[in-house]
């Protein structure tokens, strides 16, 4: 149901649809003129996957003692299911799938690990990673992460990415991806402003956040986006790597070189 419709739009007619047929074995007794009629009501269009689903759910019955198979490769012997679909239900429902490849997931590896533009590489390189028999919560983590941090315009300090300590693009700055081929609008590398703190603080005996904000970057303002918190977070990693000390609380930090 929700291949082409977004999901919140299809959780009505998701509930109504298990409300009249709960299960494999309900809907493959169904009448298919009844299932298509179903789908139309409901404005889910292309009605070939009402019979496909009607169609697969038979096959379940009558070829799987209606057990649901759960290995990709009998999966995609359902009507309708092709290697996508079928990895994706072995993973998500049996835990039983391969690493799962779409364009989040290739954004995220070209960005970490530095994988090459091609699909055997990223496909190679899925497989090696995904730890033995964990194809869900592997998955779910890497489709997750390009979902919410590793967006097109990423959001690794924001979204607090676990993987800034050793990723690629973090460290180089570099955030093009295949399906973000000019650098995104991004406030910059965490590195080149923590770079820049260092740089002026080494022209300064110390500062107070409001006077080093300015020099790190035009629109630092003292409330905004840019701003004491962000700049707090600077200081606190450069503090954590011994190279810068800060004193006061709030507006009156000041931070200096660690000498
Ligand atoms: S640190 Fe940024 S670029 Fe790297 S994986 Fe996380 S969100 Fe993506």
């Amino acid at each position: 149901m929700s291949q082409q419709t977004q999901l919140d739009r299809v959780v009505d007619a998701w509930t109504d649809f298990l409300e009249r047929w709960p299960d494999v074995h309900a809907l493959a007794a169904a009448d298919r003129g009844d299932v298509v009629a179903f789908w139309t009501n409901h404005s889910l269009g292309y009605n070939n996957r009402a019979k496909y689903l009607h169609e697969a759910a038979t096959q379940v019955e009558r070829d799987h003692d209606g057990e649901f198979p759960e290995s990709p490769a009998a999966l995609q012997e359902l009507m309708g299911v092709g290697p996508y679909t079928a990895n994706a239900v072995a993973s998500f429902a049996f835990n039983d799938g391969d690493a799962v490849v779409d364009t989040n997931v290739k954004r995220v590896l070209y960005r970490a690990f530095d994988v090459p533009d091609d699909d055997d590489a990223f496909e190679t390189a899925a497989s090696e990673l995904m730890p033995d028999g964990e194809s869900r919560v592997w998955n779910n983590a890497i489709m997750e992460l390009g979902g919410v941090a590793c967006e097109k315009t990423p959001k690794c300090d924001e979204a607090g990415c676990p993987w800034r300590t050793w990723c690629h693009a973090y460290e180089t700055g570099d955030f093009t991806a295949p399906d973000v081929p000019t650098q995104p609008d991004f406030e910059g590398s965490r590195r080149q402003f923590r770079g820049r703190v260092v740089n002026v603080l080494g022209e300064h005996d110390e500062l107070a956040l409001d006077e080093l904000g300015p020099r790190i970057r035009v629109d630092y303002a003292p409330d905004g986006e840019y701003g004491r918190e962000w700049l707090r977070s600077l200081l606190e990693d450069l503090e954590s790597d011994g190279l810068v000390a800060t004193t006061g609380s709030s507006g009156e930090t000041t931070a200096r070189l660690r000498r």
